[in-house]
């Protein structure tokens, strides 16, 4: 989760540089305009509504400087982008009032701002920023009507007055809507996005994460081998020899520790090898209450913090699924030992299955132990990584790429000092067939 909004921050820095480079080409564009329009007309006019016309323009690029240099000096916050485009929607009403106000051919522009703003504020702001062009549009027109206000006029447009009320209104109303149509539908489009975005990018980090644990894997594999036969010989070797030569409790320490250390050193690499490939397994229908409170029985009867550590079970009946109960307590062994590790002093552990939509049987492991920072899960999963002094760092790699092999994954939540949350999901099947 963090990651995505490092992104989506990132995202919209991205998204409102361009939108001040836009902003700077429409007043040069409107600036263009304006000096080929009054080229042609000598003597050069200077009508008030060219005035404010150039007063906007040069307020643009002015603020355009000054959204820049915010940019380069301070941090973004999230109302930055809400006053940027409601300040466009106010230049939009002064273009209006100056292009003819009533009779304006520039209401379009409206749209325009609130098609961008749903791209960079999404559905909320698209509307916000509706909200906001129909009250200036009102306001506007209405000033007008009851004569508060005084439109420029443009040569042959015009003017409110010609127009009847009920005429008034009805553009008013259109305008209005359209605001909030458009919005509507650029919102949900955004949203749209929005979504298969983050979608895309919670995949992403899961092949990431594929993909190095396969190129590990093909590494280990190797490695393991060549490591287990000399093993073998080293530790047959030596018992032999315990055997043939005269009996010193002296050399029977050393031959014991030898023994000892080489059986460490095969545990460590069977473990390595059940993660680099764990073996395929015997899949069979397991009913997932059944299955889980054996491994919890087991896990509590073995571990030696179950005087500090209490677990607590909430599970579903009657689900089945398909999978190799050695797997399946493979899993459920190392996410528990995680968990009990992760409890210092008194604590408790939740087992917890639930069903989800479509036909999935969602395992949950939660702790209320010490927790992780988000640096922290990004190498979880990284073989031989530990943060214990005793640790080997292959557990979750082993249950990760267990889960691989059926498809699935770990879901990880988290916070520093208040717990860690793991899920993982398999398909649930039909007993009834
Ligand atoms: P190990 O348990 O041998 O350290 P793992 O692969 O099982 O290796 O776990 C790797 C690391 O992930 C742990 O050292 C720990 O820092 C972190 N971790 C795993 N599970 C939890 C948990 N439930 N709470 C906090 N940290 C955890
Ligand atoms: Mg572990």
């Amino acid at each position: 989760m963090w990651k995505l909004t490092i992104k989506s921050e990132d995202d919209l820095s991205h998204k409102l540089k361009w939108l001040i480079f836009f902003r700077i080409l429409f007043a040069s564009l409107m600036l263009g305009s304006a000096v080929v329009v009054q080229v042609g007309e000598s003597p050069f006019p200077l009508t008030k509504s060219l005035i404010v016309l150039y007063g906007v323009i040069v307020g643009i690029f002015l603020l355009s400087v000054y959204y820049a240099l915010i940019f380069r000096y301070k941090k973004l916050n999230l109302l930055f982008p809400y006053i940027q485009i409601g300040i466009d929607t106010f230049i939009v009403t002064v273009i209006i009032f100056i292009t003819g106000s009533f009779t304006s051919v520039f209401s379009f522009l409206y749209l325009v701002v609130i098609i961008y703003s749903s791209m960079i504020i999404f559905r909320k702001g698209s509307m916000v920023m509706a909200m906001l062009c129909s009250i200036q549009y009102g306001i506007l027109v209405d000033l007008e009507y009851y004569g508060v206000i005084n439109p420029f006029f443009i040569k042959g447009s015009s003017n409110i007055g010609d127009y009847a009320w009920n005429i008034v209104l009805f553009k008013v109303v259109i305008t209005m809507s359209a605001c909030f149509a458009v919005a509507f539908l650029s919102g949900l489009l955004s949203e749209q996005v929005r979504r298969t975005e983050k979608e895309l990018s919670v995949m992403e980090d899961r092949v990431k994460r594929v993909e190095k644990m396969a190129y590990m894997g093909e590494m280990a594999a190797g490695i393991t081998h060549e490591i287990k036969n000399p093993l073998a010989s080293l530790a047959g070797s030596i018992q032999i020899l315990r055997k043939e030569i005269p009996y010193d409790p002296e050399h029977d320490k050393l031959m014991q520790i030898v023994l000892r250390e080489t059986d460490r050193l095969n545990t460590l690499v069977s473990n390595f090898l059940l993660f680099a490939k764990p073996p395929v397994g015997k899949i069979e229908k397991i009913e997932l209450e059944n299955a889980l409170k054996e491994t919890l029985n087991l896990f509590e009867k073995n571990q030696a913090t179950s005087n500090r550590v209490s677990i607590t079970i909430d599970l579903f009946p009657n689900i089945w699924v398909e999978m190799d109960p050695v797997h399946l307590r493979q899993v459920m062994w190392n996410l528990l030992l995680n968990a009990a590790e992760a409890i210092e002093g008194e604590g408790l552990i939740k087992v917890k299955t639930y069903l989800a939509k479509p036909n999935y049987a969602c395992v949950e492991v939660s702790d209320n132990g010490m927790g992780m920072t988000t640096n922290l899960i990004q190498s979880i999963f990284d073989p031989f990584f530990t943060t214990k002094p005793s640790g080997t760092g292959l557990g979750l790699s082993i249950v990760h790429s267990i889960l691989e092999s059926y498809n699935t994954w770990l879901d990880v939540v988290t916070k520093v000092g208040e717990g860690t949350k793991f899920t993982w999901k398999l398909n649930r099947i039909d007993t009834t067939t």
